[in-house]
């Protein structure tokens, strides 16, 4: 494995700029590197609110996919939009087992911090996109 050389000057401390949290809530780990701690705070949805969320956006799809056949006579092309659409946002919601209400963790790789907004459902693992760098690490919760 290569070895990386990083050239700082004196007294340059790198938490100083992007602080790592004291205690890790969460693990943003990206294979071949080290994993990188984070502050992650969730809600936990009860089992059946996530039951009732995903039959709506089930229901939802079902209808706007029907709706969208009917009303575009018949075309395939039209109809495929609703249902891939909303295929992906019910199984998102049924993945969704936390609410975020805060974050703050870094790129593994380039130490960029990552952005996930507070209020986003997610699993756990949960996929991260580093835009600086362009790495997909995943995001574990450690309790
Ligand atoms: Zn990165």
């Amino acid at each position: 494995m290569r070895s990386r050389i990083v050239h700082q000057p004196r007294g340059f401390r790198y938490m100083e700029t992007r602080p790592a949290p004291a205690e890790p809530t969460a693990w943003i780990v990206l294979p071949g590197h080290a994993d990188a701690p984070a502050h992650l705070s969730v809600v936990r949805y009860s089992p059946l609110a996530r039951l009732y969320r995903t039959a709506w956006y089930a229901f939802l799809w079902i209808t706007s996919t029907v709706a969208t056949f009917l009303v575009t006579i018949f075309d395939p092309f039209m109809t495929s939009m609703p249902l891939f659409i909303g295929a992906v946002m019910t199984y998102r919601s049924w993945r969704g087992r936390f609410r975020v209400t805060e974050f703050r963790g870094a790129c593994p790789r380039c130490r960029e911090p990552i952005d996930l907004k507070a209020g986003s459902r997610i699993g756990t693992p949960h996929h991260l996109v580093c835009y600086n760098c362009h790495h997909e690490p995943e995001l574990y919760l450690a309790a």
